[in-house]
């Protein structure tokens, strides 16, 4: 059990009143199940615990390395994690770690552990109870990373944080739910990874140089130049309207045409959470179909960012990267 900080551990600041991750002992000390569980359990924290919206790639990275490292002495492994970037964490590792055979089970809470009313004890027990779960065969019930939140769990790379205020602050519109957990814990089989029959494989690199560019009615060539023009751009999300639309304007469709012939990668990634990019259902997305932009499909946001960074710290040539990033890796999206 990894703990990186996030609400689960937190305690109110004495001073600001403000919420700030505290240590490791005092979560444990506050859930003295753990040591009635049917298991052994090993457990280690950054050395500064912090709020999730301090994860960068380079604690994907280590989190990823550790558990690669750690992967023939454990069955399974549980990341304490804040909510605010779960999604983006628990993708990432999806593509870090290749050929993955064993639970990577991510959670968090809304309220901290010490508060009367706190979702962290169920949120941790239950992680816990599903990461040494074991199939007919011995085998893990789950291989793969998932997140569970408030009794469901779901796949890592399918989730995105809906509610800052519902104890259910997941949602996962485009893929079913791996399990659910009522008096027992039911496992939805048929929709979870199978077992792999390669060995694991870390992948080690990410690429940083990427950018977000979100369309809104009334946007500016301004602020498109802007984001086009960043030094050493290799990626671009387009989070467009829909199934995949943008406007037609010609100085936008050219601004991106001629950082696409330059190399730039661009992906498009719509905006709702439900459904996917389907480029030239409409004329709106004619055009990027046509200037070579990739279609994320149905994919999340924060996997379809993470995808990128991957897939550009492989090395591949352009033509291996559009058939990797459209073809379904992990889970991440329904290969039509
Ligand atoms: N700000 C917190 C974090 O993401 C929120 C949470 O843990 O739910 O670290």
């Amino acid at each position: 059990m990894l703990y990186t900080g996030g609400t689960i551990g937190m305690v109110k600041d004495d001073h600001t009143q403000s919420l700030k991750p505290f240590n490791f002992e005092h979560l444990l000390s506050q859930i003295p199940e753990i040591g009635q569980m049917d298991c052994e359990i090993s457990t280690d924290s950054l050395d500064h615990p912090i709020d999730s919206s301090n994860m960068k790639p380079e604690h994907w990275l280590r989190l990823a390395k550790r558990i690669y490292t750690d992967y023939a002495h454990f069955d399974a492994f549980v990341i304490l994690h804040g909510s605010d970037t779960m999604a983006y964490t628990s993708s990432a590792l999806s593509f870090l770690l290749e050929n993955l055979g064993k639970p990577v089970i991510l959670t968090g809470s809304q309220l901290p552990i010490g508060i009367s009313r706190s979702d962290a004890r169920e949120n941790l027990l239950t992680s816990l109870e599903i990461a040494i779960a074991k199939n007919e065969q011995g085998q893990a019930m789950v291989p793969e990373v998932a997140v569970y939140f408030e009794y469901d769990l779901f796949r890592g790379n399918r989730i995105h944080k809906i509610s800052t205020e519902d104890f259910e602050a997941f949602q996962s519109l485009n893929y079913p739910k791996l399990a659910e957990a009522g008096v027992h814990i039911k496992y939805h089989k048929s929709v979870i990874n199978p077992h792999p029959s390669k060995p694991i494989k870390l992948n080690q690199n990410l690429c940083n140089e990427v950018a977000v560019l979100t369309t809104f009615p009334g946007m500016s060539q301004a602020y498109v130049e802007a984001v086009l023009n960043i030094s050493n751009l290799r990626g671009l999300v387009l989070r467009s309207f829909g199934s995949g639309n943008a406007p037609t304007d010609a100085w936008f469709l050219e601004a991106l045409r001629n950082k696409i012939e330059a190399g730039l990668v661009v992906v498009n990634i719509s905006q709702c959470d439900g459904g996917g990019v389907i480029q030239g259902k409409y004329e709106a997305s004619k055009g990027l179909l046509e200037m070579g932009v990739l279609s994320g499909q149905d994919i999340s946001f924060e996997a379809g960012l993470t995808k990128l960074m991957y897939l550009l710290g492989e090395n591949l040539s352009p033509s291996e990267l559009k058939k990797a990033y459209e073809t379904n890796l992990r889970g991440e999206l329904t290969q039509k």
